[in-house]
């Protein structure tokens, strides 16, 4: 069937913000890529705090103790870094510049989790001297720390555990070796406080996560019984981020087929991210919490509180939920058999998503340039500005409430957590997307570079 620009076709909106609508609304965005002559990104950081706020208070509610860690890796900004140092909040690294950036905000070390496979030396030595808790992955990295740690100053160390229902992930230490790790944790004595265990599961399953953490609380009875403190776990990250509504995301994957893509690309389904969650963020550590694990009666809840551990916990992505934005300005409006392709000022390298065989499906929202009369709908592709085919920020052909023009702007909600910067690349020689934090402290929304371009 040939379809026009004017063919309506599947949409997933995200989950309306009228707080930040009516920022974008007020003009800011148009004065701003005025100013940076390309895309840029907005920060939220008093999001942040309420998304890491809402994570104490599951903590509380369930009344077990506990630590919240940004997963750094998430996105790069100062602004959340800013924000952990100023609110307690900890930080989990996994490499030599993130830990300089945590600590160089004035995030306390022992506030630090340090994870990933094979932790360079450097990384491992300013986490020694700083107090970080640094998650062993692997017998010959917990040999360096030992070494380490008797030259300098006692490591904190917890020992991170292959997860029994992925075993074909290469993160982590399997039964034997968790074994070994442990004497040799005994053996180093003074050298090594051992404190716990920890894992990382990819997918956003509650019940697996409960059961690995009921079986880690066991694991630390067993290390205290031979002398070792073992009073924290860390279940990690993966706190689903809920970002458009039920019925939306069902129809969504329901209506959409190659048709509705430019040049017929197909995606595989499974490899969308569930966009929309039941059971998203803090919500889904109540849910953690909640679950009683196999071979017991009491909720994980009270398994950590009897046996007195502390609950560590590394959200990258739920902590950024609606807390970003990312705005680029369209160049070019052309037609192709029967449907609009966008070219737009950046590349699809500031929308990550594209590059793990999938695409940011929330719809991008546009913001006309001057009042125009709203037209009808428009279906368009939004292609990047270089010169790869593969270049698409978005393959579907978006439906646009009205025919876009050159000028307007292109706003794609909720980026905050990874697509924003994990892929980018001033590839072209163009320019990195600036970031621009938006304060609201007071009823007043300010705006600031994240960080000025020397630091
Ligand atoms: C990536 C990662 C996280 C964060 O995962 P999210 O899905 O963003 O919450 C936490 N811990 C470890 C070890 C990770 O590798």
């Amino acid at each position: 069937m040939a379809v026009s620009p004017r063919t309506p076709g599947p949409t997933l909106p995200a989950h309306p913000d009228p707080e930040l609508d009516r920022i974008l609304r007020g003009g800011l965005p148009h004065e701003l890529a005025y100013a940076f002559g390309g895309p840029f990104h907005l920060l939220l950081p008093d999001r942040f705090d309420a998304n890491a706020a809402a994570f104490r208070a599951a903590l509380a509610e369930a009344g077990v103790d506990g630590l919240v860690h940004y997963a750094k890796k998430a996105n790069k900004a100062a602004a959340w870094i800013e924000r952990c140092a100023a609110t307690g909040t900890g930080v989990d690294v996994a490499a030599a510049g993130e830990l300089r950036e945590a600590l160089g905000h004035g995030v306390r070390g022992e506030h630090i989790v340090v994870t990933g496979p094979a932790k360079a030396d450097d990384l491992l030595r300013v986490a020694v001297l700083q107090g970080c808790l640094i998650a062993v992955d692997a017998l010959d990295e917990l040999d360096r720390v030992i070494a380490l740690a008797r030259a300098t100053r006692p490591a904190r160390l917890l020992l991170r555990r292959l997860p029994p229902a992925q075993p074909h992930s290469r993160f982590g230490l399997d039964d034997a070796e968790l074994g070994t790790a442990l004497a040799r944790c005994e053996e180093a004595r003074d050298a090594v406080r051992m404190e716990g265990f920890s894992f990382h599961l990819s997918g956003y399953a509650v019940q697996p996560r409960a059961e690995l953490a009921g079986d880690l609380v066991d694991l630390c009875l067993k290390a205290r019984a031979a002398g070792l403190p073992a009073d924290r776990i860390s279940i990690g990250g993966g706190f689903a981020v809920d970002y458009a509504a039920a019925g939306d995301w069902e129809r969504f994957l329901r209506e959409q087929d190659p048709g509705d893509y430019h040049a017929g690309k197909s995606f595989t389904t499974s490899d969308f991210y569930p966009y929309h969650s039941p059971v998203a963020g803090a919500d889904a550590l109540r849910a953690i919490l909640a679950t009683r694990p196999r071979g017991g009666t009491a909720t994980l809840a009270a398994r950590l509180k009897d046996a007195g551990i502390t609950l560590l916990l590394e959200p990258g992505r739920a902590l950024l939920d609606r807390a970003g934005c990312t705005v680029f300005t369209v160049r070019g409006v052309k037609e192709r058999d029967g449907y609009g392709i966008l070219t737009v000022d950046g590349t699809s390298l500031s929308l990550s998503e594209q590059w793990f065989n999938s695409e940011y499906l929330p719809d991008p929202v546009l913001l006309t340039a001057g009042d125009r009369p709203a037209g009808p709908p428009f279906r368009a592709c939004v292609g990047g500005a270089t010169c790869l085919e593969s270049d698409l920020l978005t393959w579907r052909k978006v439906v646009h409430p009205t025919r876009p023009h050159p000028g307007d702007l292109l706003v794609y909600p909720n980026t905050a957590g990874y697509q924003m910067d994990s892929n980018e690349s001033p590839f072209h020689d163009l320019p990195l997307p600036p970031k621009v934090v938006l304060d609201t402290a007071g009823g007043r929304t300010r705006w600031r570079l994240d960080r000025h371009p020397a630091t």
